[in-house]
């Protein structure tokens, strides 16, 4: 499932494209993927330029001129393709964005379709829920605030982590490898940390982040970037999807357990 660092690199991917550019025609084929009324595609796009594109969370925000701004979010299996061919339109392909003096098109693709596309106006009250409720973004929460989040939650610390309405963007894969490299076990309660463990999570996190994205993110099924081509993170991971496997520190066994209905990846010797 792409979390923060693959949208974040398909944001800046995207913004080398289309930003700017006019949009000339939106075509849908599968209703289902809209998380707005249907007309509202219809009416609001045709003929506004991009102004803006960003991330929140695990979402891909796109401003539009005026006051509408689009939000992606690609679920388990959605791929924003940016093509010229009709290769990528098979039917899986339910959105399809055209764009002024471009052979190319903007294709939002998703076999399982989790994901979806909303529109909203500068009415904040229209935003959809799962954006209006997210919680901070880890590159811009301040240490002393992240602690504050967490240290008096007698969760345990992994299904803490994947919580969007408490710090937004990481998923599975992000929270496993953050909690190897601060040598924290993913069972641990939060309220049992130590304020040296906060400091060495929050740490994780934000480096496992940066260099996930400077590696254009973890390709593992079938999250691509916008031109077809495999990030290059998962050949980093330190723990996760690595069960069974010797531990890339210490050699001990990466084990795999199930947390709240998620599988996760730790090593036994380096997470206490
Ligand atoms: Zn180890």
């Amino acid at each position: 499932m792409p979390e923060l660092p693959e949208v974040e690199t398909i944001v800046t991917q995207l913004r080398a494209r289309i930003l700017n550019r006019k949009i000339s025609e939106v075509v849908i084929r599968t209703p289902a993927i809209l998380k707005s009324p249907r007309s509202l595609f219809e009416k609001k796009l045709p003929g506004k330029k991009v102004d803006k594109i960003s991330r929140r969370g695990k979402f891909i925000r796109i401003d539009l001129e005026g006051e509408n701004t689009l939000w992606f979010h690609l679920g388990m299996t959605g791929q924003l393709l940016w093509r010229e061919d009709l290769q990528a339109l098979d039917k899986h392909a339910h959105l399809i964005l055209s764009f002024e003096a471009s052979c190319e098109r903007l294709i939002f693709r998703d076999i399982r379709k989790f994901g979806g596309v909303a529109i909203s106006n500068g009415n904040p009250e229209l935003l959809p829920t799962s954006v209006r409720l997210l919680g901070p973004e880890p590159f811009e929460i301040q240490q002393d605030d992240f602690a504050a989040l967490l240290k008096k939650r007698t969760g345990i610390i992994k299904s803490l982590l994947l919580n969007q309405r408490l710090l937004a963007g990481l998923g599975n894969i992000y929270a496993d490898e953050s909690l190897f490299r601060a040598g924290i076990n993913p069972r641990k309660r939060a309220i049992r940390l130590t304020q040296l463990e906060l400091e060495r999570l929050y740490k994780a996190i934000r480096e496992t982040l940066r260099e996930a994205i400077a590696s254009g993110g973890s390709s593992l099924s079938d999250y691509i970037h916008i031109n077809g081509e495999s990030g290059k993170f998962q050949n980093k991971h330190q723990v996760y999807g690595r069960f069974g496997k010797p531990c890339k520190k210490c050699e001990a066994s990466i084990r795999r357990v199930r947390l709240a209905g998620r599988s996760s990846c730790f090593c036994p010797q380096c997470q206490k």
